[in-house]
């Protein structure tokens, strides 16, 4: 990325010192508004930064130089276009698709729980790329540390290292972005796929013929609502990655980065942060259900009986969501 300030921008900077305070519900606009100023909503131009940070009566903002007054502190400036695009429309469908059993648990826990990224099936949760293209990976990145550790900061003269010692430190550099790069697999994640209507593939994965299933209906904007109370909570659209061609990011941000073989997935999910001393498996993320859950579907293979039983259930914990018959049951005409 080239970083392409202008004059109005070091205005801003001159003006403001970012003091990183960033709110939960300045997050969800920093995600949501990727590229555009939430004021007036002009593209903020490549390389140019992004300003987030609060108005005088404490409201979340992100502006380009173009809206720059209005701010009154700046908690940090964003470069867009070095970053995925995880924006989701607030009225943007979801759904969740889960078996009997999981769908009492949520009841009962009064939230949705979510995994540890690595205890997932999916091998490549939080992967780089894949292991047959590493050398090019390391390559590519011990190419970019011999350069760094020779290339004084401005003003500083050049360090006299000997090869050995450049080879030495750009493998002790590589070694440790290798580490941090396991990060994101311990982040937590619940797991939604995002469609404006039901999906028949769905159902036959995860409520496959003889089992009982539902599907609880949502919005991206509903989801932000659910975490407003976690720090650091993230609702993101996936990006399908070719792992024959390409790598994942070398941000946290890859935890949105899948193998493009589930692009079908069409996924949105949450992301929570993990603790970095204790890291836990897995986390109820409690929440008020009744707002999340705009209805819930039975599955359109599921016995009469079934519906009888999952409205027994919600009045026993106290639910009274909008309970549907999948739209599959539909009839055709000819
Ligand atoms: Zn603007």
């Amino acid at each position: 990325m080239t970083i392409n300030i202008q004059s109005e921008d070091e205005a801003v900077f001159n003006r403001l010192k970012s003091h990183g305070r960033i709110t939960q519900s300045l997050r969800r606009l920093m995600t949501q508004q990727w590229n555009q100023c939430s004021v007036c909503n002009s593209y903020i131009p490549e390389g140019r930064p992004a300003f987030a940070g609060y108005d005088s009566k404490s409201n979340p903002l992100f502006v380009g130089a173009c809206c720059a007054s209005e701010l009154q502190e700046l908690a940090t400036p964003v470069y867009w276009s070095d970053s995925l695009n995880l924006s989701v429309r607030d009225s943007g469908a979801v759904w969740r698709y889960m078996d009997f059993a999981k769908f009492t648990a949520m009841l009962q826990q009064r939230g949705l729980y979510l995994s540890r990224a690595d205890r997932f099936d999916d091998r490549f949760e939080g992967a780089t790329g894949l292991a047959a293209r590493q050398t090019n990976w390391d390559e590519h990145y011990l190419g970019h540390f011999r350069k760094l550790i020779v290339t004084p900061p401005a003003g500083y003269p050049v360090p006299e290292y000997t090869a050995e010692q450049i080879e030495a430190e750009a493998n002790r550099l590589l070694k440790s972005t290798k580490l941090v790069a396991l990060e994101p697999r311990k982040l937590l994640v619940s797991c939604w796929h995002g469609n404006e209507t039901e999906a028949e593939a769905l159902w036959r994965l995860y409520s496959p013929q003889g089992t009982a299933g539902v599907a609880i209906k949502s919005t991206a904007g509903k989801l932000w609502d659910a975490c407003a109370r976690y720090d650091g909570a993230i609702v993101g659209r996936v990006h399908y990655v070719d792992f024959r061609r390409s790598f994942a990011s070398i941000q946290n941000e890859r935890i949105f980065q899948k193998r493009s073989s589930l692009s079908h997935e069409q996924e949105v999910r949450i992301v929570l942060p993990n603790e970095r001393q204790l890291p836990v498996d897995g986390k109820i993320l409690t929440c008020d259900l009744e707002k999340l859950v705009s209805e819930v579907v039975i599955l359109p293979f599921a016995p009469s009986w079934f519906l009888k039983v999952i409205s027994d259930v919600l009045s026993r914990y106290g639910y009274s969501f909008d309970l549907k018959q999948s739209e599959l049951l539909d009839e055709p005409f000819f």
